[in-house]
């Protein structure tokens, strides 16, 4: 067990050792603690444990042993090299929930109040989206639109609305790719005393920590790249003011009831272990299928954050490490080139989601947002031939020796 005073100089250190707990059994590796109550020694034992910090040895729905290591080495991921405002290591605490809605659910809901406003940017995960406009809207908190890559446009929405509370980023953002300066975005939140939340999905705390630009939470849906696998779903909500996150966000998380559970934590920590490696043989990959793609003869254009020719590269590469492993491309010959292609695909896995070892393609207009009207749905950039593609960390001979493939 490595002593946690050690300051681990790499991510790949941390992902492997941080946040691990010694085992009263002396297991390798913290164990599925699948059991839904603790026992106490004796009724002092149990006081002690109700009004310590550390919640993960009274009732699972408050915590549980094996969600605590996930939930350490997320955080200490989140916080590696950051400075905190005392001069101090960054401290954050995590909560560790049931799927990546349900950890952006405690957030807004413990943090806003019916009449308060959140201000966002208008391309977002679509249950995002319909939480804060369908949702929180029915509950009185409604949510402010515009173009948060644009500061004058965010700094005017700010004036023009005392009732905005929250500003919320999701940086990269699904399915478009969009980037927000996460540093701009902060920056003008904090002239105003508001909050600023992160989506990191996309990027993972290996690519882009947000908390480096003083914003307030973080969330992900680890079911994606943090887990890296496939094999559950979840989603961990991170914050730095540790007395708040210990009372009213604590509150919401128990009495809501959005809690993990022991395997899915046990899943999502074993996948972490090897975050470093797969998320760079997912950046090398996808940027080696862009620069292929973008000269293919069957292929109307590329986004990838990682093209100069992506409007938001600029922002990308200031605060990520690399541009990630999600790209969007435009099959030509609309919605039945599109269906083809995918259906002649023989490696890479027809699938939503994204994150995974394997490749996973989606064809929205024909799968995701099928339902949707041409028009809508072409507002928010799904045109009828666009694919969605999140390459994995398959040898990218085969990758790309499939997609030509599928596109002859
Ligand atoms: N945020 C982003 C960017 C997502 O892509 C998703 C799901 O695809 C979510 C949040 C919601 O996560 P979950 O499906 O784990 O609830």
């Amino acid at each position: 067990m490595v002593n946690k005073d050690i300051q681990l100089k790499g991510k790949g250190t941390v992902a492997v050792h941080g946040g691990n707990e010694p085992d009263p059994n002396y297991a390798h590796l913290t164990p599925i603690y699948a059991s839904s109550t603790f026992y106490f020694d004796t009724a002092e034992q149990g006081m002690e444990r109700f009004a310590g910090e550390d919640k993960t040895r009274i009732y699972s729905r408050w915590g549980n042993p094996s969600f605590k290591v996930a939930e350490q080495k997320i955080a200490a991921l989140e916080a590696h090299g950051i400075t905190g405002a005392d001069g101090k290591p960054l401290q954050l605490k995590a909560l560790l929930h049931a799927s990546g809605q349900a950890a952006m659910a405690t957030m807004f809901l413990s943090n806003l109040s019916a009449g308060d406003k959140v201000l966002t940017h208008y391309s977002l995960y679509g249950g995002t989206q319909e939480l804060l406009t369908k949702v929180l809207a029915e509950n009185n908190i409604e949510t402010v639109i515009t173009d948060l890559r644009d500061p004058e446009l965010a700094a005017a929405a700010i004036k023009a609305d005392k009732a905005i509370k929250l500003v919320h980023i999701e940086t990269p953002a699904n399915p478009t790719l969009q980037c927000v300066d996460l540093e701009m975005i902060s920056g003008i939140a904090k002239q105003h005393q508001l909050l600023v939340t992160v989506d990191n999905t996309f990027a993972t705390p290996y690519l882009q920590q947000p908390f480096r630009y003083d914003v307030d939470y973080v969330f992900h849906s680890t079911t994606k790249f943090l887990n890296g696998h496939g094999t559950a779903i979840g989603g961990v909500l991170l914050g730095k003011d540790l007395e708040k996150m210990n009372s009213r966000v604590w509150k919401w998380y128990v009495l809501l009831g959005g809690n993990s559970n022991p395997f899915d934590a046990f899943m999502l920590t074993q996948g972490m272990r090897t975050l470093e490696l797969r998320m760079e043989r997912h950046c090398s990959n996808a940027m080696a299928v862009a620069q292929h793609l973008d000269n293919h003869a069957a292929i109307e254009q590329v986004l990838y954050t990682g093209l100069p020719s992506h409007p938001d590269h600029t922002v990308a590469m200031k605060q990520m490490k690399h541009p990630g492993g999600m790209l969007s491309f435009e099959v030509k010959g609309g919605v039945e080139a599109g269906k083809r292609f995918i259906n002649r695909l023989q490696i890479c896995t027809r699938a939503v989601s994204l994150g995974t070892v394997d490749t996973l393609i989606s064809h929205p207009a024909s799968m995701s947002h099928a339902g949707i009207p041409k028009a809508e749905r072409e507002k928010y950039g799904i045109t009828d031939g666009l694919i969605r593609m999140s390459v994995g960390i398959e040898n990218i001979e085969d990758i790309i020796a499939d997609l030509d493939n599928a596109l002859q």
